[in-house]
């Protein structure tokens, strides 16, 4: 029998397929998302919903600002939350100030705010806080990572795109996509895999030497004082992503953080907390491996929520759920982008910002097709 035929195929039901799913929806073109899993439950799903597109660097930010745009459309769309109450970010040291004041002196008022003490203490919720001052990021946004890929997928069924969930494929090239439960062919195939390019496009992961990240994450209550939709970044933050590690001052914040939180440093953690309806997800600490260990380790799990709950002056957190999250992870680039073949794009996100930048990639997919 001959493969039933679409304009797209997308190969893989996270938020980075979905996004191409919706922009090529949007174009007016017949598409198929195939998943071998039954719904979303990848990356998209395990993170803090932050789409932190100020923190991006200098040189992404027009992706940053488009990524922002789709966000907005599907939101419209499909009915997600997608909230834009900012990043708060309290500045507990003078290292930190001084990233933030650079950061803000580049980048102008609106993308970053100062705040006072009492503002950004307000801010987050915890007037108690002990900081020097803080920033307001007001561009970033906050969706609800347990909602948006599911809801989204649900969404695009309705709206007639196809959807093959428990198929795995297992090859890719001109157009044909073959499968566990049979063979598909599109005019152009988009291939969306995060850290299973592995198995899919082995030299291309190796030209890239793909590992996994695992990160350690817990949700727990969410006390009334704290704003519901609550983005926190913190020191670690800022010494993490390429927006701010792009300022001068960034240097001697590492040399403050070695030295005034060893613990922090030593399990790679970018301290932060978001909200998502009645509770706050928080993590998260970063272990590289290709083939990763799945145990979650006590210690930094208990110093990241203490750590995080002293920022929110929340006494006796109560602990709803912890996981460990992963995804694909690169040192020499952020985003992998290539074109095996004149019919198959293959896009995977190699750096914690997939869920900031997912729309903006997939409108360069789009663009190059
Ligand atoms: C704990 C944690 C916190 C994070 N925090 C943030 C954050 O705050 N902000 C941010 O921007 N990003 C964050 N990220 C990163 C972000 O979640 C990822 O970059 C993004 O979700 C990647 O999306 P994806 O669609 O590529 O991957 P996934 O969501 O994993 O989707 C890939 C899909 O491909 C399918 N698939 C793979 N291989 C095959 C195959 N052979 N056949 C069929 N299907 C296949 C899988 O089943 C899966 O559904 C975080 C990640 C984690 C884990």
């Amino acid at each position: 029998m001959k493969p039933m035929k679409t304009d797209v195929i997308v190969v893989g039901g996270g938020i980075v397929g979905l996004a191409t799913a919706f922009l090529a929806h949007e174009k007016g073109l017949s598409v198929r998302v195939i998943d071998r899993s039954t719904q979303p439950v990848g990356s998209s799903i395990q993170n803090f919903g932050h789409a932190c597109f100020t923190g991006q660097a200098d040189d992404v930010q027009d992706m940053a600002m488009k990524s922002r745009e789709g966000w907005k459309r599907a939101a419209a769309a499909a009915g997600l939350w997608a909230h834009e109450s900012g990043t708060f970010i309290p500045a507990v040291s003078e290292a930190e100030m001084q990233v933030l004041q650079e950061f803000h002196n580049k980048r102008g008022a609106e993308q970053v705010q100062l705040l006072s003490r009492e503002e950004v203490a307000q801010g987050i919720g915890n007037p108690k806080l002990q900081a020097l001052g803080g920033a307001h990021l007001p561009l970033d946004m906050r969706v609800d990572p347990r909602e948006a890929a599911p809801k989204l997928a649900q969404w695009l069924a309705g709206q007639g795109v196809e959807f093959n969930w428990r198929h795995e494929v297992h090859s890719v090239a001109d157009g044909q996509v073959g499968t566990n439960r049979g063979d598909f062919e599109a005019s152009h195939v988009v291939v969306c895999p995060n850290y299973r390019l592995t198995q899919l496009f082995p030299e291309l992961a190796d030209k890239f030497d793909l590992r996994v990240c695992t990160l350690t994450m817990a949700l727990i209550e969410r006390p009334d004082k704290i704003p519901a939709g609550l983005g926190m970044l913190t020191g670690t933050s800022l010494a993490r992503y390429d927006g701010f590690t792009n300022v001068p001052a960034a240097e001697a914040l590492r040399a403050d953080l070695q030295q005034r939180e060893p613990e922090l440093v030593d399990c790679i953690a970018n301290l932060m907390v978001t909200g998502i309806d009645d509770y706050l997800l928080i993590g998260d600490s970063h272990d590289y491996a290709y083939s990763p260990n799945p145990f979650i380790d006590q210690e930094t799990a208990s110093l990241l929520m203490d750590k995080a709950t002293a920022y929110l002056g929340i006494e006796n957190p109560r602990v709803v759920q912890r996981w460990q999250g992963s995804y694909a992870d690169s040192r020499s680039t952020n985003l992998i982008l290539d074109n095996p073949d004149a019919q198959t794009t293959v896009a995977v996100v190699a750096s914690g910002i997939g869920m900031t930048m997912s729309f903006g990639i997939a409108a360069e997919i789009l663009r190059q097709l």
